[in-house]
């Protein structure tokens, strides 16, 4: 018996990955994506600047993917030091030994995070179909269609520019409330956001303040600057099944509740979901030993943040200001006994738009 061609809804990070990891175990894998490119809601003339974590994990991110077999083959930028500010605009310098992350391209350009898993799917001989939503899985397969709903959104502007390489942030709730906004500059291009969690009715009021506080703060200076805008679906799902079929990434809520760094758990998620499927063993077992810690870790974070306000948050910057930023926030994201201990409180007090996975 011959197994069956394993298809997969989704060209982004999740599925690619699901279908490196596949193929790499010799299974046929076709991958369905409904726009004509990788990364489409991501970038149009410019690509959008993201930030791969390197705090969950001891080891280097880049280092543990090339460990378990995924490309490095995009650009990237390692930010060790960086600048955040507060509501008052004074500044805290941020400080790491080792990289705090690790900033990359998003889109359909050939540097991006997407077109490199792209290349390495189809050199592994998996198949992509573009133009093609999957609506229905007849045999074995996949669901990895990105986010459902809106907890967060994060909008601004790509723009070309010829300010230096660097990052910098402002925890202000009138440029971003219960959020950040953010400023990333890599090679001449950059992307200035607000990351907004609530008030959502707001966010051109939100990214117009946040581009005048960057003018102000850093000299933030953009060519031909083109508005993007995307969306963040937080959810902590009892199961990720869609019937038999294992649901990965951000259409199952797989995302980083606290400020929306998913990019790690989306591709975790889809490592798991296809060694489900490689050795039998239950993708909700899999995905609970693993991600679910930090996720409900993550939901407590969240909880704990909105409360802060302005004050609050010029009190912990402050106090991250003195210290390794990356390893104060790995003990953050971890589960600890005050996070268990928290979570049930967090868990009522925080609600997904998301009702279930089938909505
Ligand atoms: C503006 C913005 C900034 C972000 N910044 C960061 C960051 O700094 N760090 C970080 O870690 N994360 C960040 N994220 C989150 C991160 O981008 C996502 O978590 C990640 O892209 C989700 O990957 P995914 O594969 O689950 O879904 P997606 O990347 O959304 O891919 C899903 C794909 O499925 C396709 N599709 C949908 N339905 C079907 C169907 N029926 N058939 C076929 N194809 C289908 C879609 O067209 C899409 O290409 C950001 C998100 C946004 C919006």
């Amino acid at each position: 018996m011959t197994d069956p061609v394993i298809e997969i809804a989704g060209a982004g990070p999740a599925g690619l990955v699901a279908a490196i990891t596949l193929a790499q175990a010799g299974r046929e894998v076709v991958v369905h994506e409904t726009h004509k490119e990788v990364g489409h809601r991501f970038g149009s003339q410019y690509q959008d600047f993201q930030g791969l974590e390197n705090w969950t994990t001891e080891r280097d991110v880049l280092s543990l993917f090339e460990e378990q077999g995924l490309t490095t083959d995009f650009a990237n930028l390692a930010c060790n030091q960086g600048t955040a500010f507060d509501y008052k605009k004074r500044k805290y310098k941020i400080n790491c030994k080792q990289p705090l992350f690790y900033m990359l391209e998003r889109g359909p350009g050939p540097k991006t995070l997407d077109s490199a898993l792209l290349r390495q799917a189809k050199r592994l001989g998996v198949e992509v179909r573009f133009n093609s939503r999957l609506r229905v899985i007849e045999n074995e397969g996949i669901m990895a269609a990105g986010p459902k709903a809106a907890d967060a959104i994060s909008a601004g502007y790509h723009f070309s520019t010829e300010m230096d390489d660097g990052y910098w942030v402002i925890c202000d709730d009138n440029l971003a409330p219960k959020g950040y906004s953010y400023l990333l500059i890599m090679d001449g291009v950059g992307t200035v956001k607000s990351c907004i969690f609530d008030d959502f009715k707001q966010e051109k009021l939100y990214v117009k303040r946040t581009v005048e506080a960057f003018e102000k703060l850093v000299n933030l200076e953009m060519i031909n600057p083109k508005f993007h805008g995307g969306i963040g679906n937080f959810y902590v799902p009892e199961t990720a099944y869609a019937g038999r079929h294992p649901i990965i990434g951000e259409q199952a809520g797989f995302q980083d509740t606290l400020w929306g760094f998913g990019m790690r758990l989306v591709i975790s998620s889809g490592q798991l979901a296809a060694q489900s499927l490689i050795t039998g063993e239950n993708y909700d077992t899999l995905w609970h030993r693993d991600l679910k810690p930090q996720m409900d870790a993550s939901i407590v974070n969240r909880c704990l943040f909105a409360l802060l306000g302005n004050r609050g948050y010029g009190w912990f910057l402050r106090a991250q200001s003195h210290r390794d930023v990356r390893e104060e926030l790995r003990k953050q994201y971890q589960s600890s006994m005050f996070k268990r201990a928290l979570h049930p409180w967090a868990k009522r007090r925080y609600l997904s738009k998301r009702k279930s996975l089938s909505k």
